[in-house]
C-alpha cells in the first residue's frame, strides 16, 4: 500500500451492514451466501468484516486471495470460483474448501491430489444455462458427470450444482433458466439416490428474483459481491431496491494538479489518443477544467468514478491525468483540493489491486 493521494477509503461500517443484509435477506428464504471478495482484491481486513455477517463461504476466482483467508483462519469455508486451473490444483486442495468446476479432467485431478493430501475436496458442477462461460451446457451430461463424481472419484464430496449468468451473454436469471438448474439437481438427485446439499443459482444479478420472490425454492445458495461491495447495479440496471443496502463502501480521493479555462474541443490535426482510440469530442466552446492526479491505470477506465460533487462532468483521462469540466459546479476548486469519487465495480477492482494505491479503512 501506498501514501498519499489516490487514496481508496473503505467504509468498513457499510461493508459490515451491507453484508448483514445480503446474508440475512438471504437465511430469511433459507439462502445460503457466499461473500465475494475478488472485487477488492480480497483485503483480509475486509473480508473478515463479509465473514462477520453470517455468509457460510468467503468466495474468490483468484487462489491467492483464497490461501491469504485460509492462513488468516478467520474460521469460515473458502469457496473458489473460477473453475481451476491445472497448475493450482494442489492449492485449490490445500486452501479452497469448496471450487466450482466443469472439467472432467480436472475433477480427476482434484480427486488425486486430494487423495495425496488425505482430505475430501468438495465440488459444484457448474451448469450453462446460455450465458456461455463456464459450466456443461447439456442437461445429460451434467447429470452423467456428477454421478461419475459421486460413485467414482471417492476424494471428492458432490456438494451440490451451480450456474452463472449474466456474465459473458449479458443472459439475465428468470425462473425459466432456474428451473433448468433445478430439475437437473432433481435429475442427479433420483440417479445417485441422495439430495444435494447446494444449488447455487448466480450472483447478485440473481437477487432481483429473490426479492420478487420468484426464485425457485430449491435455489439455496448465492455468489454475491457488486451488491455489497458497490450496491449500485441493482437500482441502476435490475430496477431493484433491497432497503438498507447503500452505495459508497468504496471511495477514491483524488487531487487537483491544474485549473485552467480552455477550448474544450481539441485544436489542431486529430490522429488517436493515448490509447490509439479515435473518440469524439464535443464543442462546448471554452470552459472552466481541472486536472485530477488519477487515470485510467488506477481505476480501469475514468467512467467508472461517480464523482460526489455536483456540477461535474468528466470529460476524459489518460493513464494518469484525469479531466473534469468544474465550469457549472457550485463549489470554488483550487489547487491541491481533494475530490472524493464513489466508484463502480471496474473502478474497485483496479484501484484495490492496484500496488501503489494508498488504501484506507475507515472504522
Ligand atoms: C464474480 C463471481 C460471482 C459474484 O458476482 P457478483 O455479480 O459480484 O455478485 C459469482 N459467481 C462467480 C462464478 C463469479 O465469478
Amino acid at each position: 500500500m501506498g501514501q498519499g493521494y489516490p487514496k481508496l477509503i473503505v467504509d468498513m461500517k457499510k461493508i459490515r451492514r451491507n453484508s448483514q443484509i445480503i446474508t440475512e435477506m438471504c437465511k430469511r428464504e433459507s439462502i445460503d451466501v457466499a461473500c465475494v471478495i475478488k472485487g477488492y482484491n480480497g483485503i483480509p481486513s475486509v473480508a473478515e468484516e463479509m465473514a462477520k455477517s453470517g455468509c457460510s463461504q468467503l468466495a474468490s476466482s483468484r487462489m491467492e486471495q483464497i490461501k491469504e483467508i485460509k492462513l488468516r483462519g478467520f474460521g469460515i469455508d473458502t469457496l473458489l470460483l473460477r473453475i481451476p486451473m491445472m497448475s493450482e490444483v494442489e492449492e485449490v486442495v490445500k486452501y479452497a474448501d469448496i471450487s466450482l468446476n466443469s472439467e472432467k479432467i480436472m475433477l480427476e485431478k482434484l480427486n488425486e491430489v486430494s487423495k495425496q493430501y488425505q482430505v475430501r475436496h468438495r465440488v459444484i458442477l457448474m451448469r450453462d444455462l446460455g450465458d456461455l462461460r463456464e459450466g456443461i451446457y447439456e442437461r445429460d451430461a451434467l447429470t452423467n458427470l456428477a454421478v461419475y463424481v459421486e460413485n467414482k472419484l471417492d476424494n471428492l464430496i458432490l456438494e451440490g450444482i451451480g450456474s452463472n449468468l449474466s456474465c459473458y451473454g449479458s443472459i439475465m436469471p428468470t425462473e425459466e433458466n432456474l428451473n433448468e438448474l433445478v430439475e437437473n439437481a432433481m435429475d442427479i438427485e433420483n440417479a445417485i439416490g441422495r439430495e444435494l446439499k447446494t444449488i447455487s443459482g448466480g450472483g447478485t444479478s440473481t437477487l432481483p428474483l429473490l426479492h420478487r420472490n420468484k426464485l425457485p425454492q430449491r435455489i439455496n445458495h448465492l455468489r454475491i459481491g457488486e451488491a455489497i461491495i458497490c450496491a449500485l447495479d441493482l437500482p441502476l440496471y435490475w430496477d431493484t431496491t433491497i432497503e438498507g443496502l447503500e452505495a459508497g463502501v468504496f471511495s477514491l480521493v483524488a487531487e487537483i494538479v491544474e485549473i485552467q479555462t480552455k477550448p474544450s474541443y481539441p485544436v489542431g490535426i486529430r490522429c488517436v489518443n493515448a490509447f490509439g482510440e479515435k473518440p469524439e469530442y464535443e464543442d462546448k466552446g471554452v470552459r472552466l477544467r481541472a486536472i485530477l492526479a488519477i487515470g485510467n491505470k488506477d481505476v480501469g477506465s475514468y467512467t467508472t468514478l461517480i464523482p460526489r460533487d455536483e456540477g461535474i462532468e468528466l470529460v476524459g483521462a489518460s493513464s494518469d491525468h484525469l479531466i473534469l469540466d468544474i465550469e457549472n459546479a457550485p463549489r470554488d476548486y483550487h489547487l491541491g483540493d481533494l475530490l472524493t469519487f464513489d466508484l463502480f465495480y471496474q473502478g474497485v477492482l483496479f484501484s484495490a489491486e492496484n500496488g501503489h494505491m494508498n488504501i484506507e479503512l475507515k472504522y
